[in-house]
């Protein structure tokens, strides 16, 4: 299986919209528009390339609207999860054998298809998962990105690998794929994260299960249509939108699994982790775990930083996106001769943000995702008034949705609750440190290592926390979210995940095996 690089160009990322271009805001009302012309719509199971509707539906609300429905899912049941795995397992017997090529192009026609698409699908987020007109073209950038970035990895991949030459020997190393994968994303890159898992996935050989977020399955069922418009054959990738709790087991504990790649929250992925652990019945491999979790990152701020500019950082990574970002800042870590001149500078910062429905062009901060954020977040936000001082926020902001104000709780000890439990919301905890070192070891002081920040103009402090800051994806002097695919790749230590480095070289040996040949000669 050979494969040429020489037909594509160079992998580049795709430039984010600021919308600040006439041509481009007309295009983004007009796309929201007819989003919400399509709302309420039905989408059933894809099983085998087939249309399969269930009695019971699962509704995605908008959460700046919740008496809004974006959609309705089919809701899978434990037969629907058997019948999609056997679909992909058939499919399997000849996907796997398609060309490189072939596969990777499928993946660059859904990148063209997308970016044709791009303003609907960043209306779609805007009222799916309330993301604000910027926040939601990057994350479909984004997994143009991934499109095209795994595209080109898969054809790297085919080429031939060096193997060191023996006499009378031709020998060789080949990658193959696995087998069936169950794809679980989460909701927060609704575009960005399942498109890139899928495609890794699918374009390495193998078929998948896409069991979507249930907050985010309206996004999913436009990619999975999306992905078999551009050429993907039928069986290769099957929707299965269904509750975690009751369809979840069964896919990541069934014998034909191969492998299963989430992306989530902690207490999922741990217990995903622990089922694919034991073998079934009629197993006949150690199932492949990839799982990318939460975590607790921290933005150190050294008494040497440009202030303004650590300012500038700790808010965007913070309150972006109502802080529902893994990377998302939920710890300032600040030394003490700067504490009170960064918390002054913070607190008018926030104060500039706007909250309110997405649908506004000028809002910055839509609203948290559920309910059941709602509540979550509003109780960490009572726990943090009693374990330091409110500098500000703390309150829902008004409005029908799930609208919280932006928070800043100072004065927070390493060890409280708020400074050590993934919030996934706009709460955000300042932590005096005494000195650099100290900063250090509150930083490393959880039990996550996703991302972390330092401001800093000290070479040897950016000397020290190369060595010492032991997060995945480590920043100087700019905020800890907005990872870029290739530039960035991205995934934690610790709690926060196996370390599976989306958008990175490494990323598609996570689905494959290598296979070593020789034949004498
Ligand atoms: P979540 O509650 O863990 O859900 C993630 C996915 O798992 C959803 O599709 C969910 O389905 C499914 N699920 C729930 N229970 C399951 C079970 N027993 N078996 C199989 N699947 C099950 O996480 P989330 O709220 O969607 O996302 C937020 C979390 O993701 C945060 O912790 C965040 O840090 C993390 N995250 C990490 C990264 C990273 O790269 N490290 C990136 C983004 C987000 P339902 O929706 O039907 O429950
Ligand atoms: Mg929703």
């Amino acid at each position: 299986m050979t494969a040429t690089m020489d037909r594509v160009t160079p992998f580049e990322n795709e430039r984010i919209k600021t919308f600040t271009d006439g041509g481009d805001v007309a295009a983004m009302e007009a796309a929201l528009a007819e989003v919400k012309r399509g709302l309420g719509r039905s989408y059933p199971l894809v099983v085998d390339g087939q249309r399969v509707q269930t009695r019971k539906r699962i509704h995605s609300r908008n959460p700046a609207v919740p008496s809004e429905i974006v959609g309705e899912t089919a809701s899978a049941s434990g037969e629907d999860a058997q019948r999609a795995v056997d679909a992909a397992e058939r499919a399997f017997a000849s996907w796997r054998l398609a060309p490189a090529g072939r596969r990777a192009s499928v993946l660059f026609r859904s990148a063209a298809l997308l970016r044709e698409r791009r303003f609907l699908y960043d209306a779609l987020l805007v009222y799916e998962v309330g993301k604000s007109w910027p926040e939601a073209d990057a994350d479909v950038a984004e997994a143009i990105d991934f499109l095209e970035f795994y595209g080109r990895e898969m054809l790297r991949y085919a080429q031939p690998q060096p193997v060191t030459p023996i006499e009378g020997e031709r020998n060789e190393l080949v990658y193959i794929p696995l087998g069936v994968g169950v794809v679980i994303p989460p909701w927060n890159f609704a575009a960005a994260i399942p498109i890139g898992m899928t495609s890794a996935a699918i374009v390495a050989g193998n078929t998948v299960v896409l069991k979507p977020s249930s907050d985010a399955a309206i996004v999913a069922a436009w990619f999975v249509d999306l992905m078999h418009e551009a050429g993907l054959p039928a069986g290769v990738l099957n929707y299965l939108p269904g509750s975690g709790s009751e369809i979840g087991d069964l896919v990541v504990g069934h014998p034909k699994v191969r492998f299963i790649s989430f992306t989530g929250s902690k207490e999922v992925g741990l217990h995903i982790n622990d089922l694919a652990a034991k073998p079934q019945r009629g197993q006949r491999w150690i199932k492949r775990v990839v799982a990318e979790m939460g975590g607790k990152d921290a933005i150190i701020v050294a008494a040497d930083a440009d202030l303004d500019a650590a300012v500038e950082g700790v808010a965007a990574s913070a309150f972006g996106f109502q802080g529902q970002k893994c990377s998302a800042c939920s710890r300032a870590i600040v030394e003490e001769p700067i504490y009170d001149a960064f918390l002054d500078k913070l607190k008018a910062r926030v104060a500039s943000i706007v909250v309110g429905d997405p649908r506004n062009r000028e809002t910055v901060m839509g609203p948290v995702i559920n309910a059941q954020a709602l509540e979550s977040i509003s109780r960490y936000i009572e726990v943090g008034k009693r374990e330091g001082r409110l500098i500000c926020g703390g309150r829902r902001a008004e409005g029908e949705g799930y609208f919280l104000e932006p928070t800043v709780i100072a004065d927070v000890a390493p060890d409280a609750t708020i400074a050590q439990e993934e919030i996934f919301g706009p709460l955000l905890a300042v932590i005096k440190a005494k000195s650099f070192d100290d900063a250090m070891t509150v930083a490393n002081g959880t039990e996550f290592g996703l991302t972390g920040s330092v401001y800093t103009t000290d070479e040897k402090k950016i000397e020290r926390a190369r060595d010492e800051f032991f997060v995945g994806n480590l920043y100087f002097n700019r905020k800890s979210t907005g990872a870029m695919v290739g530039a960035h790749p991205f995934g934690g230590f610790n709690m926060s995940g196996t370390d599976s480095k989306a958008g990175g070289r490494d990323y598609l040996l996570l689905y494959l095996q290598a296979k070593s040949m020789s034949r004498k000669v």
